[in-house]
């Protein structure tokens, strides 16, 4: 009965892709993340790395503009990152503080990842996809009109520090350009602007003075596309090649490669996961 039930496993184990054994080896691998990798082969590339998935329909001498492979993590990589991500008792996921003024951020201990976006762009959905395998951190949201508008600081174990900018645009708080001006300008612990674009609409006038104040303090930042659950492949890809186009010859401090995210379907959350750990030096990844 024994040997017969290890035959079994060592054949099961034969079957797997070669990914999956060596995960298997691997402990520090979510369990959550070890079943995502056995999803059918067209099911994780959608899920891993959607924007390659739409890639697909561009006529081969077009994906080269795209830079989709710049940042292109193996999905061990990706499952690395995983564990960064990961609540435990070790590695403790949670919210910091919040503040109004520079002087009451709290202390530059770690490096630092800010997210900014019009109001209504995903951003909140986006974090708490993010914080996923940290189910009780809470992602706190003021969306009240004419509540004042917070820096939310959130701890990641002894990694890093994610901020949740106020949102601009519609119905914004006056002092908000001030705000996260003083704040992208001054915080020297800051290692990557993310900027959030609505996939369904594209880059909006609003987003221009965002993007125009990472430009002018020389930031790297990265462009991710939300929603991408709510548009057809043709209309993402539409989006995808114009947005594209702007990154590469309207800005110099942008990432060339574009993120693109569903909180709903969790498509491209792990990669983006897997970046996060990288630029913050979490991971030694070189590409
Ligand atoms: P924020 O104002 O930028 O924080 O935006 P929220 O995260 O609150 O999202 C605004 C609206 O968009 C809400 O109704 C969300 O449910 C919806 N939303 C956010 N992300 C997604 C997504 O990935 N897919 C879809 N279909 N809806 C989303």
């Amino acid at each position: 009965m024994a040997v017969s039930a290890l035959r079994l496993g060592a054949e099961k184990l034969f079957e797997m892709p070669a990914v999956l054994r060596r995960l298997s080896r691997c402990q520090s691998t979510s369990q959550a993340f070890a079943e995502v990798l056995r999803l059918p082969k067209q099911q994780l590339r959608k899920l891993l790395y959607p924007l390659q998935e739409v890639e697909r329909y561009l006529a081969p001498d077009r994906r080269q503009d795209l830079h989709l492979r710049i940042f292109n993590p193996s999905p061990e990589d990706i499952a690395r990152a995983e564990s960064v991500f990961k609540a435990t008792e070790h590695n403790r996921i949670e919210y910091v503080s919040s503040a109004i003024r520079m002087d009451h951020a709290p202390d530059l201990l770690r490096p630092e990842v800010c997210f900014i976006g019009r109001s209504n762009v995903g951003k909140s959905s986006l974090i708490k996809a993010l914080f996923s395998l940290a189910p009780e951190v809470e992602v706190r949201i003021s969306k009240t009109p004419g509540h004042t508008k917070k820096m939310n600081f959130f701890k990641v174990g002894k990694y890093f520090t994610v901020v949740d900018m106020p949102g601009y645009g519609y119905r914004a708080p006056e002092d908000f350009a001030d705000m996260v001006e003083t704040y992208l300008k001054e915080r020297s612990n800051l290692r990557r602007t993310f900027l959030l674009v609505d996939s369904v609409v594209g880059i909006q006038k609003t987003d221009n003075i965002a993007i125009e104040m990472c430009e002018e303090f020389a930031l790297p930042y990265v462009i991710v596309l939300t929603k991408i659950d709510k548009s057809s492949k043709g209309h993402l890809l539409k989006q995808v090649l114009e947005i594209q186009k702007f990154v590469n010859t309207k800005t110099q401090g942008c990432f060339p490669q574009l993120f693109a995210v569903s909180a709903v379907t969790f498509s491209g959350i792990h990669l983006l996961r897997c970046f996060i750990a990288n630029v913050t030096g979490n991971l030694d990844l070189t590409n």
